[in-house]
């Protein structure tokens, strides 16, 4: 039986092996505890800082019953793990966030579903399963909108905008067979998030809400805090906790939202486990999100997740990402961060910069530039 709080030198098993299991595992070493990985890759992100490894496939059940039978607790830094392979893993060792919070993650229309239920506003959407109820979908929402695959999409991948209604049956055939959402495309002022913990006694520790701005549908830059009105910034903070008090959550999520013109804050998606938008607290914050993310899996206190710096994120993608990496290392201020991929394939996350400013006086669009030098 796993005691809460972890002892120092208990195994943490996290499944998924990319950056966001290789931070969650520096951070869980600096609390004295080993992690295990379990990923489909060799030569992982996570392993390379890891205790030990598996490799396997998430839904080959003699790999995942020694992957629970090795460590003390689980979590996720990928939530793409199949009903089965959840209730499985649950059956042998605590898992943290629960199955049921993945199971809503994982599927864009559970994930709607509850959010709306939880009293979270989202875009207008409705199930798609044929081109008459996409059509019918289309006019009740209205044009442009987002026509989404309801699973295993992210960065953009597994969705296209339909502006006229002669993109509806090219869409609807190039997205086809999956299961499909259609989302009112929402004309946002700005995108923001918020990354909290939350512990099993139901404290909430919340990072500033941040600004995100993307690329090609990839996170390229994020400002924290975010420049929005207080009571917007409020907002959003108050609907990230409402939710993770809905989840029930035991551990760390992200809610992604726009802002829309009028002001009105909606949910865009969630996610229970460490967020891009969220790296920039390891470097303006005395807790991390990947601290957070340990602590609150492992039974350990959570402190306030303070800053002590604005500051901004600037995400490495593909090779022209990796082709400013020396520039990042070499630039005074910039703080470097690489995830050991060996491969810089297009669109694929390489590593990040953080730049710190003092707090309260994060600089306006020309000046972020001006201190992001080579990598702006
Ligand atoms: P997602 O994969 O749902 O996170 O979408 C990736 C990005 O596409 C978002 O961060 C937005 O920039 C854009 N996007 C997604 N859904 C919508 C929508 N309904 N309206 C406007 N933009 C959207």
């Amino acid at each position: 039986m796993t005691a809460f709080p972890l002892s120092p030198n208990a195994t943490i098993g996290l499944v998924g092996g990319g950056q966001l299991g290789r931070m969650s595992a520096l951070a869980a070493a600096r609390l004295g505890y080993r992690c295990h990985i379990l990923t489909r890759e060799t030569d992982s992100p996570a392993a390379q800082v890891s205790h030990a490894v598996t490799i396997s496939d998430y839904s080959e059940p003699n790999s995942l019953r020694a992957f629970a039978q090795a460590v003390d607790v689980i979590s996720f830094e990928f939530e793409n793990v199949s009903a089965e392979g959840l209730d499985l893993l649950a059956s042998i060792r605590p898992v943290r966030p629960a199955p049921s919070v993945l199971r809503i993650s994982q599927d864009r229309l559970d994930e709607k579903t509850f959010l709306n239920g939880a009293g979270a506003a989202t875009a207008p959407w409705a199930p798609v399963g044929s081109l008459a109820e996409l059509q019918a979908a289309v006019q009740r929402i209205g044009l442009p909108a987002v026509l989404k695959t309801t699973r295993l999409g992210y960065d953009g991948k597994g969705q296209a905008t339909l502006r006229t209604v002669d993109d509806l049956a090219p869409a609807f055939e190039r997205l086809n067979p999956k299961p499909l959402v259609l989302e009112g495309f929402v004309d946002f002022a700005q995108e923001i998030s918020v990354v909290l913990a939350r512990g099993a006694d139901g404290v909430i520790a919340s990072f500033d809400t941040v600004e995100n701005r993307h690329r090609a549908h990839i996170l390229d830059l994020t400002l924290a805090p975010a420049r929005v009105p207080d009571a917007i910034s409020a907002a959003a903070q108050d609907i990230a906790r409402r939710v993770a008090v809905a989840l029930d959550l035991v551990g760390l999520l992200a809610v992604e939202m726009f802002v829309d013109a009028t002001g009105k804050v909606l949910v865009n998606e969630i996610a229970p486990r460490p967020h891009n938008s969220g790296h920039w607290t390891i470097d303006a914050c005395p807790a991390s999100q990947f601290e957070m993310h340990i602590r609150a899996i492992a039974g350990l206190p959570l402190p306030p997740a303070v800053r002590h710096s604005d500051a901004v994120m600037k995400n490495l993608i593909g090779p022209e990402g990796m082709a400013l990496w020396p520039a990042a290392v070499a630039t005074p201020g910039l703080i470097p961060h690489l995830y050991g991929k060996s491969e810089a394939l297009p669109g694929r996350k390489m590593g990040h910069v953080t730049r710190l400013f003092p707090r309260n006086a994060l600089p306006g669009d020309f000046g972020i530039a001006a201190a992001l030098g080579p990598l702006a």
